[in-house]
């Protein structure tokens, strides 16, 4: 097939079009395919608020429990303007996938509220939190659905969810939500944890390549939650971050971005890492942000959002191996041209699963009232990334499947064969 073949898919299309695929693959009897593409549950729900100046205002969030059937729904809650009904849908399937593939007893979910946050005040925020929480509290809990930080949440906004519910239930429920501050519950490693599995994955695809990080060199998209801490951990094992971008543009250096004298600059009050005087600019605002993707380097890292690397991206991508720290960073265009390039794709589902499997950790030290230091949740992450690795590498290899349709096929083959095993209701 060639790329001109492929039509523009959405975000939604491209995830219903990759389990879908798994599913011929696997050749799933019985109309099973319908059961695991369809969400169990999708809940919108109006929320109106108060804004700092006495008016009403109201927005619309969504719910998506996806897959609940090897445990309780678990995904983040994005706050963004472009976030929609069909986005979270999406994103919640792709919840689904990554728990299976990291092998944890959980379901797949995602949540999502359109606004930009960055237009709010922090009173408000609050207030939009707390009214979507109890709008969707009957359908939360620590055995159904626990969501987490995701685009444009953090570990302040669990803690408003953890107390909005909590009020509600009458009791502390630290365990209906990850991602919490350390003071009520959260887990220490879990703000790195997503980058820091992202930059596990890069080691061990490079380490099956007889390679390692060292000397290697990185363009990272996304200096937030994801990007920094990928950016931090990898140079500590010896990569070189040439290229970083953001909303504000792109920077590089080929001999390695000076990544403390960045941080201390976001510390002074830059907005973006164009202004860090840092670097050099090659591109600037958000157009410019995907000039990353050009640069001359070994590896690429998309850490920002959806649909990042299209075709344009992809034609101009140097590097050999790229690494999701997103979710959904390629489109379905793009993974062709990775294939005809032999560019390498380590898929979102497994490369960032760092994060949600913090989460389970949290969530079992919130289960047994245990609290773990930082170096044991550290190597417990890696430890199961570490093993979902050898088992989606097996798989791939044994299968002789591109590394995106391996992963979905082991993830919905996961899926299908608890489907199975519990049988049909009634
Ligand atoms: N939002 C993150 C993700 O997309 C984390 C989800 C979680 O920890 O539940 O994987």
């Amino acid at each position: 097939m060639t790329t001109a073949s492929y039509k523009n898919y959405s975000a939604l299309e491209a995830a219903e079009l990759r389990v879908r695929e798994a599913g011929e693959w696997l050749k799933l009897e019985d109309g099973l395919i319908e059961t695991i593409v369809a969400p169990r549950r999708i809940i919108e729900v109006a929320i109106p608020f108060r804004r700092d100046d006495g008016s009403r205002d109201q927005l619309t969030g969504w719910r998506v429990h996806h897959n609940t059937t090897r445990g309780p729904a678990k995904g983040g809650i994005r706050y963004h303007h472009e976030v929609n009904r069909e986005e979270v849908i999406a994103l919640a399937m792709g919840m689904s996938l990554k728990t299976a593939i990291a092998n944890l007893p959980l379901g797949g979910a995602k949540g999502g509220v359109c606004f930009n946050p960055k237009d709010y005040s922090i009173g408000e925020i609050e207030r939009i939190t707390r009214r979507y929480v109890s709008e969707i509290s009957s359908f939360l809990g620590p055995d159904k659905d626990v969501p987490a930080p995701d685009v444009g949440t953090n570990s302040q906004i669990m803690a408003w969810i953890m107390d909005q519910y909590s009020t509600g239930v009458g009791h502390a429920t630290p365990g209906v939500v990850t991602g919490k501050p350390i003071e009520l519950g959260g887990s220490l490693g879990r703000e790195s944890a997503t980058g820091r599995g992202v930059v596990e994955a890069a080691a061990l695809m490079l380490g099956k390549m007889g390679a390692s990080l060292q000397g290697k060199k990185i363009a990272i998209q996304g200096y937030g939650q994801v990007g920094s801490w990928a950016a931090r951990l990898a140079a500590a094992r010896g990569a070189l971050i040439v290229g970083l971008s953001d909303v504000g543009g792109t920077i590089h250096s080929a001999a390695g971005l000076d990544l403390v004298a960045i941080d201390k600059a976001f510390r002074e009050g830059a907005r973006s890492v164009c202004d860090t005087g840092v670097g050099d600019v090659v591109a600037r605002g958000v157009a410019g942000s995907t000039a990353v993707f050009a640069l001359d380097c070994d590896i690429v890292m998309p850490c920002a959002l959806g649909d990042a690397v299209g075709e344009e991206e992809a034609n101009n991508m140097k590097a050999k191996l790229v690494v999701e720290g997103a979710n959904g960073p390629l489109t379905p265009t793009a993974d062709l041209i990775m294939a005809e390039k032999g560019i390498i794709v380590i898929p979102d589902v497994y490369a960032n699963a760092g994060g949600v499997t913090c989460s389970y950790l949290e969530q079992c030290q919130n289960f047994a009232h245990l609290t773990w230091d930082e170096d044991e949740v550290n190597a417990r992450v890696i430890d199961l990334m570490r093993a979902a690795f050898e088992r989606f590498y097996a798989f791939a290899q044994e299968s002789k499947l591109p590394n995106r349709l391996a992963a979905s096929v082991l993830g919905v083959k996961t899926i299908a064969d608890a489907h199975r095993m519990r049988g049909l209701h009634p």
